[in-house]
């Protein structure tokens, strides 16, 4: 029997359960709403993974400058109402960017097409405990306060386990011996966790699961770049959004570390536990340069950008959705940093239009001249790369096309 029909409360399809509910991707979320929506006792209409389809659909219905994800939202929510889902559920939230706008355009859209669905917007919890009570309560009537803290205490604690196996694996993957072993091994230990159900369970799963990654083959003695990956959270979060840039990075051995994570994004208080600081001492980095909150992600762009920089990282690759305002507010103060803190940073917008074979050309010559900064030669899984003679002066890093003109 499937595991997760052990989940109490979970209903399956066809066996009397009304509430069929989806939500767009967002990396391995959808692990986490698995288990959350079947102990609340609905069904989870998992939408089809991201691809091409899924964004012609959402950038045929969107406007031409929305930005990116809402338009991979739309074709997600599209997506899994043709797949009979009939409650739709969206984060809420407000300024100063037009995150707070996405979940009332989304249901304006769909509603114009002709959907018929109940639509739920999951405001944060700091707006207010009885709106975020209330939400819940309409996807699992008569479920208590007391019942619904439970369910997320366990739900969230699974959330934060596949957030470390990830993490895990972005290390791994750049020592791997055998290229995919560590992609291998994270789909086969997140399908484990995913079966885990008590919190002894989910105990026991976290570490078996993170002993599989653990156990992939590696050449701890390979010279590997580190690179900090920074920027907008959707970007960073959704693989299919960045033509998974993380995996690509793994296989050239580039050690990896991100600012963003699933719990991180979600928790109250957003006290980083995956990424390891506190948005506190985030804000206290980006101070000398920007000390407002921007929207998104902006000012913690910045803030990480010096962090990676005094942590001895060798670049850091910053992402956004094109016409992002917080990131292009962060994108202008960034020549400022690279500067006082001697970092290259590459900067990579991605519209509906962006091709993988470009973005590749980039990363190479972006990690090109990684390598010529450290002078030394990297063995990457693939083979030995030739050693980069031409010499990088300051002027190079703090350069406008940072390093792509190789
Ligand atoms: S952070 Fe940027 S991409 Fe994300 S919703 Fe705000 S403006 Fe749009």
């Amino acid at each position: 029997m499937n595991a997760l029909a052990r989940i109490p409360g979970r209903r399956r399809a066809g066996a009397g359960g009304d509430i069929k509910v989806s939500a767009p991707h967002m990396g391995n979320m959808h692990l986490l709403l698995e288990d959350l929506f079947g102990r609340l006792g609905c069904e989870y209409v998992k939408p089809p993974p991201s691809s091409i389809k899924t964004l012609q659909i959402g950038a045929k219905h969107s406007p031409e400058f929305a930005c990116l994800p809402l338009k991979i939202n739309i074709g997600n929510f599209i997506q899994a109402l043709d797949r009979g889902a009939n409650t739709l559920t969206m984060a809420g939230g407000h300024g100063p960017c037009r995150f707070g706008y996405y979940g009332i355009v989304e249901e304006r859209i769909l509603r114009d097409l002709g959907y018929q669905f109940d639509f739920l917007m999951l405001e944060p919890f700091s707006d207010g405990a009885r709106a975020f009570y209330r939400t819940f309560a309409a996807l699992s009537p008569g479920l208590s306060i007391r019942k619904l803290w439970k369910i997320l205490k366990m739900s969230f604690s699974k959330g934060r386990s596949f957030d470390h196996l990830r993490k895990r694996a972005l290390q791994v993957r750049a020592y791997e011996v055998n290229r995919g072993d560590t992609t291998k091994a994270l789909k086969a230990a997140e399908e484990l966790l995913a079966g885990a159900v008590s919190p002894e369970e989910i105990e026991a799963a976290s570490a078996e699961a993170m002993g599989m990654l653990d156990g992939v083959r590696q050449d701890r003695e390979r010279d590997v770049l580190k690179v900090g990956i920074v920027g907008e959270f959707y970007l960073l979060l959704e693989p299919f959004s960045n033509y998974d840039l993380e995996e690509i990075l793994g296989h050239e051995g580039v050690y990896l570390e991100r600012t963003v994570w699933v719990t991180d994004w979600i928790a109250p208080r957003r006290d980083n536990k995956i990424y390891g600081f506190p948005k506190k001492l985030i804000e206290e980095k980006a101070a000398p340069f920007l000390n407002h909150n921007v929207g998104g992600e902006g000012r913690e762009t910045v803030g990480s950008t010096v962090l990676f920089a005094e942590r001895g990282f060798d670049g850091v690759i910053q992402l956004l959705p094109f016409g992002c305002m917080p990131e292009n507010i962060a994108t202008s103060i960034i020549p400022r940093v690279q500067q006082q803190h001697d970092i290259p940073v590459l900067t990579l917008a991605f519209d509906e239009q962006t091709g993988r074979a470009g973005l590749v050309t980039r990363l190479e010559a972006f990690l090109d001249l990684l390598m010529a900064r450290r002078g030394s030669r990297l063995v990457s899984a693939t083979g030995s790369r030739e050693k980069i003679t031409q010499a990088v002066t300051p002027e190079c890093a703090a350069c406008a096309a940072r390093g792509g003109c190789k």
